[in-house]
């Protein structure tokens, strides 16, 4: 038989599991039900076990059905299984921490009853000493020690797919909630992030718990692991979402907190003391002191001390852009074709674009020969008669080979409107060679933009440890631009390269190295939000300059030729 004690224990942390869930009704009747059961003598006990075996409650019991179920499942399975098929439902971070045994089940009650829920509340608990007043010196260390571990694992999903999710969701309570308003997603999407450890989006509504419980029932939310008066962590096909209702009068507070980042939050309080509640982030900054921060600028990189001097960027944004110069078809590994392509270009309402597919040499899965360069010209010929409202650039990305030369000759380069060039293949190369092959294309004169410089897949592989001082260097020296390029496995130049790239006086690209017409808008946005990261204005790059423009910067390089 299970010993009253054993029923009790396992009860009461079903209860606390329960609590954490956001069901205090629930958490209540399971802790009075493992009183009462730690209350009787044995044969009371026996007896009560029999009558859960045979599934036959007696009429006047104390337990309510629900119980009555987590009482059969402790019976017939064992306490331990019934806790592990509970712990599914929690929220990631709680899950985490039972499992590496940082916390104990009343322990992370105590955590959640701070909204201690999600990697980033433990990190904000653990930035601002919290922690130790909260749940006891012992349990602050143990879980000091679990968030540096925990963060090693986090951060897996890239930003393309979480802002995906997060706008999923996010179009799903505008159809089905009309009371939620502002919603938005924040955290480190909103900061674009080249990785995500989670997803957290802010709404507001004059009613928050009328509104956490309507968005809880939406049918794409699989489990609400969480929910409480103003939030609910919800599970969706695509993963946790942390959503935020806050009231009109806190929203601008409770956006600008889920947004952080950490160290930018901390440089804002010092300089902010008590928190106050702001309707808008405008006012947390003016609180501050402070003109209102761009998102993406909020790294505590200088931005407060350009805020407070009055000298923030005027950064550089969607409207600013008239074209991409970088995208894909099927001639080479993209999905579309041409026609597709430019089709959904003037749907974005670009001026110009340049179709520039993988040259002979690259490792993709298909690419272009030069005899498909010759049809790919004809074709893009007869396609600009049917699209007069853009001006198509023929163009190619072409590779450089382990010799710095381009896979296509200057005779196959020439008749292009624009060339790009990318170091696809290191070929083993150290730092000094893949830098000297760079440079060897930067200084070739059909080259007029380095894409994708550091070569990184992010999450996957470490971009290449380039002389990147020298880079920028010949890049400004020749004129040649260095692309921002936004496809999600690239985010490259990041943001911290950009700036640096724009500090040496390199003109910039923004591109969206589409291979799908229905992402050229998506994968744009992430080029422009890692952008601005950088503190890129409209000044720094060639793709927000008219056509008339980018193509004197083409000629003026070509026009360097010996
Ligand atoms: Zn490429
Ligand atoms: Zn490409």
């Amino acid at each position: 038989m299970t010993s009253s004690t054993e029923l009790g224990r396992a009860l009461r942390i079903l209860a606390d599991f329960a609590e954490l869930r956001g069901d205090s009704e629930q958490a209540g009747d399971l802790r009075r039900a493992a009183a009462a059961i730690e209350g009787m003598p044995d044969p009371a006990v026996v007896e009560l076990e029999h009558r859960v075996r045979r599934n036959r409650p007696d009429d006047e019991s104390a337990f309510n059905p629900a119980v009555q179920s987590r009482l059969r499942e402790i019976v017939l399975g064992g306490g331990a299984r019934a806790i592990t098929a509970a712990q599914t439902g929690l929220p990631t971070l709680i899950r985490s921490l039972l499992a590496l045994s940082a916390v104990a089940s009343d322990e992370a009650v105590t955590l959640g009853r701070h909204g201690i829920l999600t990697l980033p509340d433990l990190q904000a608990a653990l930035d601002d000493e919290r922690l130790g007043r909260t749940v006891g010196d012992a349990a602050g260390a143990r879980l000091r020690s679990a968030a540096g571990a925990l963060e090693l694992e986090a951060g897996q999903v890239s930003l393309g797919r979480a802002s995906d999710s997060a706008n999923a969701f996010i179009e799903a309570v505008a159809r089905a909630c009309p009371a939620v308003d502002l919603l938005v997603p924040a955290g480190e999407i909103r900061r674009w992030e080249p990785l995500i450890s989670s997803i957290v989006v802010v709404g507001r509504a004059s009613d928050p718990p009328g509104a956490i419980d309507a968005l809880c029932r939406l049918s794409l939310v699989h489990d609400v692991l969480h929910h409480s008066g103003r939030r609910a962590i919800v599970l969706t096909g695509e993963g946790e979402i942390d959503v935020r209702v806050a009231a009109p009068d806190e929203y601008g507070t409770v956006l600008f907190t889920a947004t952080g980042s950490r160290a930018h939050l901390s440089s804002v309080r010092q300089r902010r003391g008590a928190p106050k509640l702001a309707a808008r982030e405008e006012d947390v900054y003016g609180h501050a002191g402070l003109p209102f921060i761009p998102a993406e600028l909020r790294h505590a990189t200088g931005e407060i001390e350009a805020a407070a001097a009055g000298a923030l960027p005027g950064l550089v944004s969607r409207e600013h852009i008239r074209g991409d110069l970088h995208m894909h078809t099927t001639y080479s590994d993209g999905a579309d074709n041409v026609d597709a392509m430019v089709a959904a270009c003037c749907a974005l309402g670009y001026e110009y674009i340049a179709i520039t597919d993988h040259s002979e040499r690259a490792a993709a899965s298909r690419t272009l020969t030069r005899a498909d360069l010759a049809r790919q010209r004809d074709e893009i010929a007869a396609i600009r008669d049917r699209y007069p409202q853009i001006v198509i650039l023929h163009g190619v990305e072409a590779d450089i080979m382990p010799d710095g030369r381009l896979d296509f000759s200057d005779a196959a380069l020439e008749p292009l409107d624009i060339v790009l060039a990318s170091l696809h293949d290191s070929a083993g190369h150290d730092a000094k060679s893949l830098t000297r092959r760079a440079i060897q294309a930067l200084r070739h004169p059909l080259v007029t933009i380095f894409t994708h410089p550091e070569n990184r897949i992010v999450g996957r592989r470490a971009g290449y440890p380039m002389d990147f001082d020298a880079i920028y260097a010949a890049a400004a020296e020749t004129g040649t631009a260095l692309e921002v390029d936004g496809a999600p496995s690239h985010i490259d130049l990041d943001g911290e390269h950009a700036r640096a790239a724009a500090a040496a006086g390199v003109t910039l690209v923004i591109d969206s190295d589409c291979h799908r017409a229905r992402w050229l808008d998506r994968q744009m946005q992430i080029g422009i939000g890692t952008a601005r990261r950088g503190w890129i204005e409209p000044r720094h790059v060639l793709n927000a300059r008219p056509l008339a423009d980018v193509r004197a910067f083409i000629a003026a390089k070509r026009a360097r030729r010996p």
